[in-house]
């Protein structure tokens, strides 16, 4: 076999040389984050290896005792992080540390944005790994061996974190990764040995791997000098702990490793099980969405281990879509140790664990909900969307998820959706039967819309859904608690016993005396409308487009159209305000051609005011154009000479 020996010079990706910049910036006032994500760099490659190990046990090249060495040298000013876990090959190097795979890069470029300390929290979030050693290195060199390639595969990787890095393969005896960072000129306090430890011991603790400084005792009579490696964490696996044994710093700092996140968790579920199925959970509510939680097929979120030992991060089995925010680990001790990923398909006590976790998770939610509603308000702004696909996806569960949606309400002027469903039924007026709701594009149509303008008047509450993924939920959300979900957009509007005679009377009434104008209408505007009646619904519009009682919702058919689905558009009602005076003197217009530019205007009008597209906006403008027109005329004249 030929090895390629030569060293080469490659440029970064655009990215890592945005990224390094802005992470040498601002995230000066944190810097010492270095060490935990080189620490956690060598300890994911110990489990790796040791995972591989289970089916290939000459991968230990006999050497089976895995650790994290840390060393400093004060002369030279550099710090060494090393492993004896999997290493990587010359191609894996180039693929590992000169680009940045992770989905959401590109979200995380956009959504930065100059302003210094929202951005640190945006690098937090992102999770910053291996780069994070030129906040203090001017140099960083990084030497390497996979694991099963033999000595002549070492790679040695170099940059001194401006435009681009030098690899070359070289021999190197041990298995494993070495990075030694050559520190800036006034980082001099990390080459203090207690500083490392301290950092150590601040956010690497719960490593289950021995991470080991050395230690140097000198025997003042004999005049010598041991050197002996020293373990400085605590080795055992947080989540093996009794719940009351961790402390809260601790919970943080784990959640902060496994997560990628500077910031402490919204909320932890940690979980034991015992009997025939054996496991322990350990889930975490992240307090602010990550770039890629869009990604319904990105599910790293939860990493599975087996007796302690980490097996995958990646299995889309342990928790249900709708839960891909939570992050945590799952270790069974019951699972075999090489379970692969096609048994984990359809594995039992992998069944048993994820609808277990699910219950857990909901409990806490109802939990939150109940006792620190300003966090669960927190949760749902940052996840609520993401959870509500469980009311489509998690059939089993959808009365426990219903009761933890919350809505944005006619009732309600909070930002954040706060209104639940069990609120909405404590507050519904005498004879009201239904729950009622309206989806438009956006909140402030929903919130305006001509629709509701009964419902003010009468008080009756109606939820807001403004969100695509509402349209969704409402096509299977459609009974709480023996009550119809109904949209105020759709059918005759019956509001049953909250009608009162008088109502009903001038409804009739109303519809004898526009009999001829709806008629009119009716004739004129022809095939863009399935029929034209008397409103119930409206106090102030004039007039509103209302779907037919089976026929789709206006919203989720502009959705289909937007998302590229052949619909054709069925036709509305078109709905007129007996009380408006536009339709008064609509009644009364005998131009004919005026007539037939009102009749449009309104229907467009009705169009526009619920967030919809007109068909030829130009048209609409021109009609408009000219009423007004017949409006300043005579002013006009007397103003201008022509
Ligand atoms: P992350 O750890 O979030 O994936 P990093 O930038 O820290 O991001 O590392 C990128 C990749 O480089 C890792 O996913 C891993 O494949 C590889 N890598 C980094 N450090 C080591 C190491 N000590 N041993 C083996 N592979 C490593």
């Amino acid at each position: 076999m030929t090895i390629e020996s030569h060293k080469e010079t490659l440029g970064f990706q655009t990215e890592i040389k945005q990224l390094l910049d802005l992470m040498i910036h601002s995230l000066y006032s944190n810097k010492e984050i270095f060490l935990r994500e080189l620490i956690s760099n060598a300890s994911d490659a110990n489990d790796k290896l040791r995972f591989l190990a289970i089916s290939d046990d000459a991968l230990y090249e006999n050497q089976a005792d895995l650790k994290v060495w840390i060393e400093v040298n004060k002369e030279a000013r550099t710090i060494s992080v090393r492993d004896n876990g999997i290493g990587m090959s010359r191609e894996e190097v180039i693929d590992n540390i000169g680009t940045i795979a992770k989905s959401g890069t590109q979200q995380f470029f956009k959504s930065l944005t100059g302003d210094q300390t929202k951005d640190t929290q945006l690098i937090g979030q992102f999770g910053v790994g291996f780069y994070s050693s030129f906040i203090v290195a001017d140099k960083v060199t990084l030497s390497t061996r996979r694991a099963g390639l033999g000595p002549e595969h070492g790679v040695k990787w170099e940059s001194g974190g401006e435009g681009d890095y030098s690899v070359e393969t070289f021999e190197r005896l041990e298995r494993g990764t070495e990075v030694i960072l050559h520190l800036r000129p006034e980082e001099d306090e990390f080459v203090q040995d207690y500083r490392l430890r301290s950092i150590v011991k601040k956010y690497s603790d719960h490593i289950t791997w021995p991470i080991v400084m050395p230690k140097i005792t000198t025997d003042q009579e004999k005049n010598e000098t041991t050197i002996e490696e020293e373990v400085v964490n605590s080795t055992k696996a947080l989540w093996t702990r009794s719940k009351g044994e961790i402390t809260e710093a601790e919970i943080t700092e784990f959640y902060q490793h496994i997560a990628h996140d500077f910031e402490p968790p919204l909320l932890h579920i940690h979980n034991k099980v015992e009997g025939s199925n054996e496991y322990t959970t350990l889930f975490f509510i992240p307090a602010r969405a990550p770039f890629d939680l869009w990604d319904r097929t990105n599910q790293r979120g939860v990493k599975l281990y087996v007796k302690r030992i980490f097996i995958m991060d990646d299995s889309e089995k342990l928790l249900p879509p709708y839960l891909r925010f939570i992050r945590g680990i799952v270790d069974s001790n019951d699972l075999p140790l090489n379970i692969s990923r096609e048994i984990l398909q359809h594995n039992k006590q992998i069944e048993t664990i994820r609808s277990g976790s699910v219950k857990k998770i909901l409990s806490a939610l109802e939990g939150l909900a109940k006792t620190e509603p300003e966090k669960y308000a927190t949760f749902w702004r940052e996840f609520g969307r993401v959870f509500k696909e469980g009311i489509i996806n998690d059939f089993s569960n959808r009365e426990r998820i219903a009761k933890l949606l919350r809505f944005s309400s006619s009732h309600d002027d909070n930002e954040i959706p706060a209104v639940s469903l069990e609120d909405y039924l404590s507050r519904m007026k005498e004879g009201q039967d239904k729950i009622y709701y309206i989806s438009a594009d956006n909140l402030a149509a929903a919130k305006h819309s001509p629709h509701l303008e009964i419902f003010r008047k009468k008080g009756i509450e109606v939820l807001l859904y403004h969100e695509q993924i509402d349209e969704w939920v409402a096509s299977h959300l459609t009974e709480f608690q023996g009550k119809t979900l109904q949209s105020v957009t759709k059918g005759q509007l019956d509001l049953g016993e909250m009608t009162d005679e008088q109502e009903k009377q001038a409804v009739e009434q109303a519809t004898t005396e526009f009999k001829s104008l709806v008629e009119r209408l009716q004739k004129v505007l022809g095939d863009k409308v399935k029929a034209v009646r008397i409103s119930h619904r409206l106090t102030s519009s004039p007039a509103c487009l209302v779907s037919d009682e089976h026929g789709m919702d206006a919203n989720l058919e502009r959705l289909l159209k937007a998302a590229g689905q052949p619909i054709t558009g069925s036709k509305r009602i078109f709905e007129i305000n007996p009380q408006h005076s536009l339709v008064e003197s609509l009644q009364a217009e005998t131009d004919e051609q005026r007539f037939a530019d009102w009749a449009f205007i309104l229907y467009d009008q009705a169009l526009l005011s619920e967030g919809g597209q007109l068909d030829d906006p130009s048209n609409f403008v021109n009609r408009l154009n000219q009423m007004f027109m017949q409006l300043i005329k005579p002013v006009s004249r007397l103003i201008l000479p022509n």
